[in-house]
């Protein structure tokens, strides 16, 4: 069960990662998967019949005061949540003011604006972040609710069985992946037939007895309705996962998610016009790279090594980041110029890497087979001005004598006969500078 449910979970990013102990999400390297934030799942949710708690979300500490003052805003207690593209953020800290977790719970109105100020501006580092940390933009702000028991639950396409399914947990509010491994019994995954329009009343049930372990009969109706309704939101905005941890009783029985994470698949975006929207209000929060990255058209990742790599295809940047660990090293990113790559990408990817001041050497990896070797040469050359750390290239396959033959000019190139030979020059120039 642990090691289906990681497949399932398990995305790109995760697998390139997992190794060093790390975990990321998949849309910025499946550029096709978007991730929406907690409020903007929220909202979802909230229009679509889903209990979440009475929320706003701010952008400034004036708002923050205005909000609690207002009497339809009034409650015993709040609590104050981060807003970043990373989950974790109840362990997680801030870099400059130094205040421990992203989520903070008060019941004293007056230390809403004060926490929501600590926040904004500031960078949450989370187990999934790096250690720079997230920068804030946004805060919500929201009606804390007391919780008696926490639960998981996440609605997912699955690979293996080629269709929807539906994991839950016993163990709410820690790390899924962490389950997976400590506890396993505690998981169960239950597979919803792929053509059915939704979800049906006694597999609805079963889940709510048997996943989450609800044994009145009220209780298990209400858990089964709000995991209806879930899958319905699934369904309607052609979501890759909607994961909620954790999904909270209250003492009154009342079954909320209080978390929430919406992945999306962009390539329906083409009838969920909303989408654009929320694409907008997550690049003022993202990391500029990232939104240069998009602009560009090029799949970029950052990470907390030295080494830039630059090269084309998802496997090839893989296999690159391995060997460069396999020597010692450690990428500073992950960068797939993509099959299509021309003169002026190659130049775009250079601006994006040495931009990073962490970067100590750059290694490109190209393995032309669509790809000119010639062309990617020329963007190199182009940008060699851009670039004051040593550059050790590999370029093999169409067109690699006329490209070898043009970067034998430029002495500050180092070229490499292949991989090995690339990863240890770049391990050992980043080493030594
Ligand atoms: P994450 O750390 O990024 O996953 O953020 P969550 O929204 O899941 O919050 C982390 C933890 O804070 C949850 O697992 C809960 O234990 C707690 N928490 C969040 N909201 C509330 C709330 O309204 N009331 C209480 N009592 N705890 C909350
Ligand atoms: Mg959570």
């Amino acid at each position: 069960m642990a090691q289906r449910l990681f497949f399932a979970k398990c995305t790109l990013r995760n697998a390139l990662n997992a190794a060093k102990g790390e975990r990321y999400s998949l849309q910025i390297v499946h550029k096709r998967w978007l991730n929406l934030q907690e409020y903007q799942s929220k909202q979802l949710m909230r229009d679509n019949h889903i209990t979440v708690q009475r929320f706003q979300v701010v952008d400034s500490v004036e708002e923050a005061k205005q909000l609690v003052d207002n009497r339809a805003f009034d409650f015993a207690e709040y609590v104050i949540k981060a807003q970043v593209l990373a989950g974790g953020r109840g362990k997680g800290h801030f870099l400059r003011s130094g205040m421990k977790s992203g989520v903070q719970l008060t019941k004293d109105k007056q230390m809403v604006a004060e926490i929501t100020s600590k926040m904004l501006n500031d960078y949450l580092v989370t187990a999934q972040t790096t250690k720079e940390g997230v920068l804030v933009k946004k805060v919500m702000v929201a009606e804390a609710l007391d919780i008696r028991k926490e639960l998981y639950i996440a609605i997912l396409l699955d690979r293996s069985s080629g269709g929807p399914v539906i994991v839950t947990s016993r163990d709410g509010g820690m790390n899924i992946e962490d389950v997976a491994k400590t506890n396993p019994e505690s998981i169960n995954k239950f597979l919803v037939p792929v053509d059915d329009e939704e979800l049906d009343v006694e597999l609805a049930q079963e889940i709510a007895e048997k996943g989450l372990g609800f044994t009145e009969s009220k209780l298990i109706a209400k858990a089964a309705k709000e995991i209806r309704n879930l899958y319905k939101l699934f369904l309607r905005i052609d979501a890759t996962q909607i994961e909620i941890n954790p999904l909270g009783v209250t003492p009154n029985d009342d079954i909320v998610c209080f978390d929430a994470k919406i992945q999306f698949d962009e390539n329906a975006e083409f009838r969920q016009k909303w989408i654009a929207q929320i694409e907008q209000e997550n690049a003022e929060t993202n990391d500029p790279r990232e939104a240069l990255a998009k602009e560009y058209n090029l799949n970029f990742v950052p990470m907390d090594g030295n080494i830039g790599c630059l090269v084309n295809g998802a496997g090839l940047a893989m296999a690159t980041m391995d060997i460069i660990h396999h020597y010692g090293g450690s990428p500073a990113n992950f960068l797939d110029v993509g099959g299509g790559v021309n003169q002026k990408g190659v130049e775009n990817a250079f601006k994006l890497l040495t931009q990073d001041t962490k970067v100590k050497a750059i290694l490109v990896n190209i393995f032309g087979g669509i790809v000119n070797c010639e062309t990617v040469a020329r963007g190199l050359i182009a940008a060699i001005n851009l670039v004051n750390v040593p550059l050790i290239v590999r370029l093999e396959g169409t067109n690699q004598e006329a490209a070898k033959e043009l970067l034998s000019k430029i002495p500050s190139i180092i070229t490499a006969d292949n991989l090995d030979d690339a990863a240890q020059k770049a391990v050992k120039m980043a080493s030594s500078m």
